[in-house]
């Protein structure tokens, strides 16, 4: 399927408090560390048939191939061109971008993966104690958070969680009080586990998910589950157990919103490198092969979390497949 030419060109809003925030220091456990972090403030928007889709991109990092990727696949950017500089820097470096994706349609109001947060103390520093606009970027948007009816997280990794709550009065709060929040009840087993065995760092689940749950927020959902007639949950485990991609259908065009199947366009070319954060990652390897097998020419865009330019197509190349913008 060839989508209309119209819709490949999103419109690109410098967001209005981009340069506003500084100095608005919320409030925070006096242990965390500082950062002085202030994030991307970018909004971009695209249609898909009836279907609005608005990017509120929290950051875009420069961070070193290693240890987000293997480095014993740290030369291999170098064969194809067409991610430099782009996705990755000419020096080797990932460019790595956290944003929300607001999907609204029918008067509902969706927002799909709320980045890392401010306030929250992280392992890795480029993610710790942020400072960003994130907020007012998503109201200047037009989302005002009380307006938000849906948080959909597609699996609960800190990146994913971030803004599901926040820090008011000191306790995290659900930023999005009129909101029902879709957890994966898979993905919220695995959390159960990892809560129970106290593995790794799980400060997310404490600050970003329990407090929803508390605050009797929550609804577990299959991982086939269905938002709308346009919207609809689709598995594509691995990367964690409960990990599902959000597919949306209207009007004869179609998307998916991948989370975390990729973390850089480099993996459509060698989709056996898997990120550190990969739980499953044979399972990783071979959902992302499945996934890019199912949507390559064309047949579907694809709005990708952690892809500085975030919208493009699946195209195959003479080795495995490319991401395509245009
Ligand atoms: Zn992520």
């Amino acid at each position: 399927m060839n989508p209309p030419k119209e819709i490949g060109h999103p419109v690109v809003e410098p967001a209005a408090h981009a340069t506003s925030h500084a100095g608005e220091k919320q409030q925070l456990d006096p242990g965390l560390v500082k950062s002085d972090k202030r994030g991307e403030s970018r909004i971009g928007r695209w249609a898909v048939g009836d279907v609005k889709i608005t990017s509120i991109m929290e950051s875009a990092d420069r961070i070193p191939w290693a240890p987000l990727f293997p480095a014993e696949a740290s030369e291999l950017y170098k064969k194809y061109d067409w991610l430099v500089p782009r996705f990755i820097t000419p020096e080797g470096q990932i460019i790595l971008a956290v944003q929300a994706f607001v999907v609204t349609v029918g008067g509902r109001r969706i927002i799909v993966d709320t980045c890392v947060g401010n306030g929250k103390l992280r392992e890795f520093e480029h993610c710790s104690n942020l400072q960003t606009a994130f907020l007012k970027d998503l109201t200047a948007a037009g989302f005002a958070p009380e307006t938000i009816d849906t948080v959909l997280c597609t699996h609960l990794h800190f990146d994913h969680v971030g803004w599901n709550t926040q820090w008011v009065n000191g306790k995290w709060v659900p930023t999005f009080p009129r909101a029902r929040y879709l957890f994966g009840r898979r993905e919220w087993q695995h959390c159960q586990n990892l809560l129970r065995d106290k593995t790794g760092d799980i400060r997310h689940i404490l600050d970003s998910v329990e407090p929803i749950l508390a605050a009797d927020l929550a609804e577990l959902v299959e991982s086939d589950h269905r938002l709308t007639d346009e919207i609809w949950l689709e598995p594509t485990h691995g990367h964690t157990p409960g990990h599902v991609s959000v597919h949306i259908a209207s009007k004869g065009q179609e998307a998916v919103i991948t989370g975390d199947v990729f973390h850089n366009p480099i993996q459509f070319a060698e989709p056996e490198i898997c990120s550190i954060g990969c739980v499953d990652k044979e399972m990783s390897r071979k959902t992302r092969r499945e996934f890019l097998s199912r949507y390559e020419n064309r047949a579907a865009r694809l709005f990708a979390v952690h892809f500085n330019d975030p919208v493009g197509w699946i195209v195959r190349d003479t080795r495995n497949w490319r991401f395509c913008t245009e």
